[in-house]
């Protein structure tokens, strides 16, 4: 899965370094991120040496193994770099494939992070106006003026794999960037525990009763800043699907012998789909 980059590590405690020139630099403009052309999965992005910008434009993120990874995050947009020579801007998610896992990783926490400090550039508590300043010592942004303390958010969210005997319930999502085979999938609501979104989901978006609950794995996606809990359950009951045509525009049970190769997919989704097609879904 794509957070699987072994020999690799990834390190996520904060540190205050000062970014070298030779540190990874992740700049995001949207859903894109800028790429070195023509460069392998060693060196896909720019350096800060690439990127020649002030110190004080590039925050601390993390470090895989040796290589420490900083976001360009200017003060003011009165800094751009849309223009780096030797680099181009490609869509996050075109990254998504087990060539590029550690760059897929890297970029798309980086990208969690980014949308957690773009976010977060003030105080949403007092309104004083003043810019939140980022701690020492952990990740965490906090306001000078009434001490407001905030932390990275991340979404807990849940995939599941519906059995009914050799068949599992498959989806296609309406309106999404991502067009291939899913699973029933949704964030947890406030209140809930995790077993509790997985039944609500499935009743909402597939209108079945299951049983038989079983944990198999979690999956970082910072993409869309969640934490993924897969599961395995079964239909408890009638197997009918009742769909919901505001979220997917397919659902259907579909046969072991059937379910598509996704062996290269890097998602937990890939993983719980793969993982059934073999018979390992017990
Ligand atoms: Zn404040």
């Amino acid at each position: 899965m794509i957070q699987d980059i072994s020999p690799y590590e990834f390190h996520n405690e904060y540190t205050d370094r000062a970014p070298q020139p030779g540190d990874t630099v992740f700049v995001f403009d949207g859903r894109t991120v800028l790429c070195r052309e023509g460069s392998d999965e060693s060196n896909l992005f720019p350096t800060v040496a690439d990127v020649s910008c002030p110190a004080s434009a590039l925050q601390y993120l993390f470090r895989i193994s040796e290589t420490y990874c900083y976001l360009f995050l200017p003060e003011k947009p009165d800094i751009s770099l849309t223009e780096v020579p030797g680099c181009r801007f490609v869509p996050l998610m075109s990254l998504r494939s087990k060539e590029h896992t550690v760059s897929a990783f890297a970029a798309m926490t980086a990208y969690h992070l980014h949308t957690w400090y773009e976010k977060n550039r003030y105080c949403g508590r007092c309104g004083s106006g003043v810019r939140l300043e980022h701690d020492k010592q952990e990740r965490m942004l906090r306001c000078p003026v009434c001490g407001n303390m905030v932390f990275p958010m991340i979404a807990p969210a849940v995939i599941v794999g519906v059995t009914w005997g050799e068949k599992l319930l498959m989806t296609k999502y309406a309106g999404r960037e991502y067009g291939g085979w899913a699973l029933i999938a949704g964030f947890c609501e406030v209140g809930e525990t995790v077993e509790d979104t997985v039944h609500r989901e499935i009743m909402e978006e597939a209108g079945v009763h299951v049983n038989n609950l079983r944990y198999i794995d979690s999956q970082p996606w910072g993409s869309d800043s969640n934490l993924l809990m897969g599961y395995f359950c079964d239909v408890d009951g009638d197997p009918a699907i009742h769909m919901d045509a505001e979220e997917l525009s397919r659902a259907q049970w579909v046969d072991r012998s059937e379910i598509p190769d996704m062996s290269d997919n890097i998602s937990l989704t890939g993983h719980l789909i793969e993982l059934f097609r073999k018979g390992k879904e017990k």
